[in-house]
């Protein structure tokens, strides 16, 4: 049998970054069927013959619920199998380094320095093990810790005759690049309810995230050689800025935090005849989220009226929703994941709201209702990434425990 953290660092020496610009369907990367081959076979080894891959990567398997315990819901979990493009995952070398303090040398050769006083959390891991990457690439933690855990944790329940709910397993690709529940067979999975397991510490857990929308701003000016163009020249450049003034300076991403919502303009390009801004509008609560869209249709509004008719175009569009205006009304689920937790050894879980979107959001809308477990990866997405090892290990007994028949009874039959 082997342990999570080998097989966690297995998983990371496999390269499965997805591609912005890649392939048109899903996968975005044909690498990325490397990973979900050989947990398709390592599925099937602990006897789970159902296990398979589809043609678009995504990695599904079943387990029936133990005798006696067919009544019970059957409960998902999904992790996600591709890493970001924003760091290479290419050539993985993982190594597990035991941390006295201060700063963490990750590769001395390339002095590459995991400094204590840039990452304070490394405090709480003190005389621990934590598996990195050689700094050079990122590590992988997200979300090959989820994948390692559920397949540990798996493997360990079979193998020791714990009595379960019945057991959907899913592994997704591309999630990286926002498409990893695009192509989830929500219908075929046959889950209850589920849970990914991509979250940061092992101490906390979510089940909020943000109202999502997406506003493409055009802006039609009018051009005309500046030395004759009094009263004439429309500078859809500088009306573009007027636009953004209607806006709340404080209401931002770099000036807010927690359930604090944003105006957030990602893009700008433009000349005096035509210019364009792209707009994202952020925030936990349906009616502020509400507000703040009717806010840029105002501002727009004003710019019209001032400028004429068909000045400002907004193209705007909702993207995801908060899933606790769903799980709200389905709180034992919630429940459910906060008692495994304290079951595996954490007294007092917290929950945070997310900053953005997860896979789970976007299948809760499809009806498959979704909080996220933690996957124990601290500094995602970069070459400081690390798991730590006890943070692995709790998350196998997470795992577990969710999908025991004992506290499923205990806490989702009344
Ligand atoms: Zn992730």
């Amino acid at each position: 049998m082997s342990d999570v953290v080998s097989r966690f660092m297995e998983y990371t020496k496999i390269h499965t970054e997805s591609d912005y610009y890649g392939l048109e369907g899903t996968p975005s990367a044909k690498r990325e069927f490397d990973l979900a081959n050989r947990l398709v076979e390592e599925l099937k080894k602990m006897g789970i013959e159902n296990a398979h891959v589809d043609e678009k990567c995504y990695v599904y398997a079943s387990v029936p619920a133990s005798r006696g315990c067919e009544d019970l819901p059957a409960v998902g979990l999904i992790a996600h199998m591709d890493t970001t493009p924003d760091m290479t995952g290419k050539n993985v070398k993982p190594q597990i380094l035991h941390y006295k303090g201060g700063d963490l040398t990750l590769n001395p050769e390339k002095n590459i320095v995991m400094e204590a006083a840039r990452f304070p959390e490394l405090q709480k891991f003190v005389g621990q093990d934590l598996v990195c990457s050689d700094g050079t690439t990122l590590l992988g933690a997200d979300d090959k810790a989820g994948v390692a855990m559920i397949m540990q944790g798996i493997e360990e329940l079979l193998q020791e005759n714990i009595p379960h709910c019945a057991i959907r397993i899913g592994f997704t690709p591309d999630e990286e690049i926002g498409r990893g529940a695009s192509n989830f067979d929500v219908e075929g999975f046959h889950a209850d309810f589920a849970y990914t397991l991509d979250g940061g510490a092992i101490t906390d857990f979510e089940y909020e995230t943000f109202n999502a929308a997406m506003a493409k701003v055009t802006v039609n000016g009018f051009s005309i050689h500046p030395g004759t163009a009094k009263d004439k020249m429309k500078n859809a450049i500088l009306i573009a800025m007027e636009f953004n003034s209607f806006l709340p300076p404080m209401e931002t991403p770099g000036a807010t935090e927690g359930y604090e919502g944003f105006y957030h303009v990602q893009e700008i390009s433009g000349k005096a005849e035509k210019a364009e801004m792209v707009y994202i509008i952020r925030d936990h609560d349906m009616a502020r989220f509400k507000e703040r869209k009717a806010t840029m249709t105002k501002a727009a509004e004003k710019i019209n009226r001032n400028y004429g008719a068909g000045t400002i175009e907004i193209d705007m569009n909702d993207q995801y929703y908060n899933m606790y205006e769903i799980l709200k009304d389905h709180m034992e689920i919630v429940h459910l994941a906060e008692e495994a937790m304290k079951k595996s050894g954490i007294e007092h879980p917290t929950h945070s709201p997310i900053r953005g979107g997860t896979d789970g959001c976007m299948l809760t809308y499809k009806g498959l209702l979704c909080p996220n477990l933690p996957a124990a990866g601290y500094n995602a997405h970069g070459r400081y990434e690390y798991a730590p090892v006890e943070e692995l290990k709790t998350g196998v007994k997470i795992v577990k425990n969710v999908v025991s028949a004992k506290l499923v009874k205990e806490v989702y039959v009344k």
